[in-house]
């Protein structure tokens, strides 16, 4: 009996200064490693997708330690 469960899948965090986090699609929890199923609900991702959160690190950091610019 499946009733419409989502595509369970570990989205992979990628941090800047911190080790890499696997994200269940179905509950949300975080590990630190792609487990078979996952230990919070139970799903049983099939495939990690990469999700480069550094990127979006990167860029606070770019507001942080803003450069004046000659204007
Ligand atoms: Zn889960």
């Amino acid at each position: 009996m499946s009733r419409g469960s989502k595509k369970a899948q570990w989205i992979r965090k990628t941090h800047l200064f911190r080790a890499d986090e696997y994200i269940c699609s179905v509950c949300g929890r975080s590990y630190p490693k792609p487990y078979d199923f996952c230990p919070g609900c139970g799903a049983r991702p099939g495939k990690v997708k990469y999700d480069p959160h550094w990127v979006a690190e990167m860029e606070m950091m770019d507001i942080l330690f803003d450069d004046d610019e000659d204007f």
